[in-house]
């Protein structure tokens, strides 16, 4: 009855998770890029302008705003060094 399916690597991440159920909605959301951030919903005619609210520095998409934006990355560093995690890049 059950197929086989190719596991998704974040697998881990949500079923492995104490989360709020939020949380785990908008990191599910994330995970599968379907988080409704400036580029998409430019893509569906309900916004035109792109610019990040945050930084107002460059376009909104997922990318940059987890990533690459100058305001949400100084949240990141408080979040992780407030739950002494050690984030490597690779
Ligand atoms: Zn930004």
């Amino acid at each position: 009855m059950r197929r086989d399916r190719e596991k998704v690597e974040w697998r881990k991440l949500m079923w492995s998770n104490y989360g709020a159920p939020k949380w785990l909605f908008i990191l599910y959301l994330a995970l599968n890029r379907k988080l409704p951030t400036k580029d998409r919903m430019e893509k569906w005619g309900v916004i035109s302008n792109l610019t990040c609210p945050l930084c107002q520095l460059e376009d909104e998409d997922i990318e940059h705003l987890f990533f690459s934006c100058k305001f949400t990355t100084g949240i990141w560093k408080k979040l992780l060094a407030w739950q002494e995690i050690q984030r490597t890049r690779g």
